[in-house]
């Protein structure tokens, strides 16, 4: 067996995992591979949030993908970066371009794009002391471990009233999305009543557009998307206790505010309500009704308005995200599912002694926050923990065997393909 990780997933989870296998756990560079479709690291995390408009991140500055907490903040010192445009209160949030910027420059510094195999992995099996991966362009390949860091962005949530593939109809985060407006003035209806949708509705308001915020609810004013009390030890006692899957599920379900709006972003709103930049229907939509000029939106209340264009905000299907692949490795590895369908994982996020797990799939050990950036951290701690008393159990026993110095680097080799094993 030659390889030591296939990660599985190369945005902000798989990233910072790579990052904190290498420079923390010490595995060496080259067995670590990221497997992910793009071009790019962190495509997804780009696309979704430069579609938004947000210039600055909701959480704090100590979230961010490289080792030390205050990385972030020497980053921006050191690049002499303008404090009043790299960081806002409250909380010292950090600027959408700085966290990219220090996001690229430790996918720069670790070399993070050569172990990058832009690729996606179609099957995977356990297989004695390992796994067997299938990648869609490279075939079979043989590794130790897999750490499964698959997030939602692959899977927007589509009501069931929209027009799917009607050239008028858009999710904002769909791969590829290229719906929006080109023409001078249009009129947008925008569907969703969470950040991003006020964001979007902000930004095409700012852009002249005739623009109506379509939300199902009241707005949810909340600083971060879940009480930062999560991120210690205290809020999550009773969670932590919880032996029961389906409790655990209804906490991270009452915990997470979904559909919330921060209150900077709740003033710039009332704002551009009070000057009539953007109308707010608190509304049910019941159907479209497609014409060749315009598209109809029937409220549930009966009223029927026009739009050019109408642009989902409606986030991500909260359903297990990696489809057919995860499917399959449950039913060959039999792998614990709660009634969520989401996976039962030991502490060290463990489904399968060879396969771990952080994001969207890590919800149940993981908590609330266990999809933001916080998150991936999170399970860096639990992860990196566990990986580095192994090396460090190796280090001894190979050295009582070979009488050899305990930190020996590892023989470099690169991902081994095997032959068919469909
Ligand atoms: C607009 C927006 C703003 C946000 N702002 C914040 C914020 O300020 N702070 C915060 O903490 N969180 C924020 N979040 C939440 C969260 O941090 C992001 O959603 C983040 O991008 C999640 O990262 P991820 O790695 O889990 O998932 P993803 O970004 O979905 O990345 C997973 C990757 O895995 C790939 N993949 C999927 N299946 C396979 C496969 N079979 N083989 C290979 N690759 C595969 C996907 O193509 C994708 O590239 C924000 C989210 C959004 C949408």
């Amino acid at each position: 067996m030659s390889q030591e990780w296939l990660i599985v997933g190369g945005g902000i989870h798989g990233v910072h995992l790579a990052a904190r296998l290498i420079a923390e756990a010490g595995v060496p560079r080259d067995r670590v591979t990221i497997a992910d479709p793009a071009e790019k690291l962190l495509s997804r995390w780009h696309s979704c949030t430069d579609v938004t408009g947000m210039r600055f991140l909701r959480s704090p500055a100590v979230h961010h993908l490289d080792l030390h907490h205050a990385s972030l903040k020497h980053f921006a010192d050191e690049k002499r970066m303008r404090k009043s445009d790299s960081f806002t209160e409250p909380y010292g949030r950090p600027a959408l371009h700085l966290f990219n910027q220090h996001s690229a420059h430790l996918i720069d510094s670790l070399g993070l794009d050569t172990i990058h195999r832009q690729d996606r992995v179609v099957s995977c099996k356990p297989h004695r002391s390992g796994v067997l991966v299938k990648l869609a362009e490279e075939g079979w390949v043989e590794t130790q471990n897999v750490l499964l860091a698959i997030g939602t962005s692959e899977q927007p949530s589509w009501p069931s009233w929209a027009l799917r593939g009607h050239n008028r109809v858009h999710h904002v985060f769909e791969p590829g999305f290229q719906g929006w407006p080109t023409g001078e003035k249009e009129r947008v209806a925008v569907v969703g009543g969470g950040i991003s949708a006020v964001q979007i509705a902000l930004r095409l308001a700012g852009e002249g557009h005739s623009v109506r915020l379509v939300t199902r609810h009241e707005f949810r004013v909340h600083q971060f998307d879940s009480d930062p009390g999560w991120l210690g030890p205290r809020v999550r006692i009773d969670f932590d206790k919880q032996r029961q899957t389906s409790r655990r599920r209804e906490i991270i379900t009452e915990a997470r505010h979904r559909g919330s709006i921060p209150p900077d972003v709740s003033a710039a709103l009332r704002h551009a309500l009070r000057e009539e930049k953007i109308i707010w229907d608190q509304q049910s939509i019941e159907e479209l009704i497609p014409d060749d000029e315009l598209l109809g939106v029937r409220f549930a209340d009966g009223r029927v308005i026009g739009a050019d264009r109408v642009l989902l905000a409606t986030g991500f299907a909260a359903r297990r995200p990696g489809g057919r692949m995860i499917n399959e490795l449950i039913r060959y590895a039999d792998l614990p599912c709660a009634e969520c369908g989401y996976p039962i994982i030991d502490k060290a996020l463990r489904w399968h002694k060879n396969i771990r797990v952080t994001g969207p799939l890590a919800d149940l050990e993981i908590g609330p926050i266990s999809r933001n950036i916080a998150g991936a951290r999170a399970a860096g701690d639990r992860i990196v923990s566990t990986v580095k008393q192994k090396s460090w159990r190796k280090s001894i026993s190979s050295a009582l065997t070979s009488g050899a110095g305990l930190f020996r680097s590892e023989s470099r080799k690169s991902i081994t393909p095997v032959a068919s094993v469909d």
